[in-house]
């Protein structure tokens, strides 16, 4: 099963994304981790980029088709999940012929909507382990034990995103609102949309993308 995770930034993709990942062994394709390793890694192509990416712009779909492309040969039994990807229609349009050369299709498109207030909250105060990944955040998911990650024990290793503060993040909405949500109609047209309510406690909204993929 492929599925693609669609939705403003800090609506849970990434989140439910790991999720999918632990319980059904489905591999994470997110452009936006694949955009940051190339930045610590320090390739040319991770520099090019590192400043569009602070301002919450969207780096040019040649670039995250490309990385898309070089991952989709890997072998994926359980099926991909897209998540940040497609974000422009020429991605949702380069996707869809890269899944088709492969002998791959898309079976689900899950539209996780959240309100706007809810992002700003949620991104302001989230955080992860820089050594497993794990997601936390100031109000809704700290840490057991301060400034140690509950998963890999790591001790100091928490970082937050240079992207995730308020002036970023309104650009990135901004493209969100441009760019990316024609793709909902889009995916509708092609009967491939599925929309849930991306609020609430993470189990719940887990459930809800179950119904969705599974339904
Ligand atoms: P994310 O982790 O998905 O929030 O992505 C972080 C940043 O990486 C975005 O604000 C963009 O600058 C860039 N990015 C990630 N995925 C894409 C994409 N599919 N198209 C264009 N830019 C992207």
């Amino acid at each position: 099963m492929n599925i693609i995770l669609l939705g403003p930034p800090g609506a849970g993709k990434g989140t439910q994304s790991h999720r999918l990942v632990a319980e059904r062994g489905m591999v994470q394709l997110s452009t936006g981790d694949m955009l940051r390793a190339a930045r610590t890694s320090g390739t040319e192509m991770g520099k090019q980029v590192a400043a569009v990416m602070d301002r919450g712009e969207l780096v040019t779909d040649e670039i995250v088709i490309g990385l898309i492309a070089e991952q989709l040969d890997k072998s994926s039994e359980s099926g991909f999940i897209f998540d940040g990807f497609p974000r422009t229609l020429a991605q949702a349009d380069a996707l869809g012929e890269l899944l088709a050369s492969k002998g791959r299709r898309l079976d689900a498109v899950v539209e996780m909507q959240v309100d706007d207030d809810a992002l700003v909250a949620r991104i302001t105060g989230r955080f992860t382990c820089g050594e497993c990944g794990e997601g936390y955040h100031d109000t809704y998911k700290p840490p057991a034990v301060e400034g140690t990650c509950d998963r890999c024990g790591a001790v100091g290793a928490f970082k937050r995103r240079p992207d995730d503060n308020e002036e970023a993040l309104r650009t990135r909405l901004l493209a969100y609102y441009k760019d990316t949500s024609p793709l909902i109609g889009y995916y509708y047209a092609k009967n491939q949309l599925k929309r849930i309510n991306g609020l609430g406690e993470i189990p719940e909204v887990a459930a809800r993308i179950n119904g969705a993929i599974d339904g």
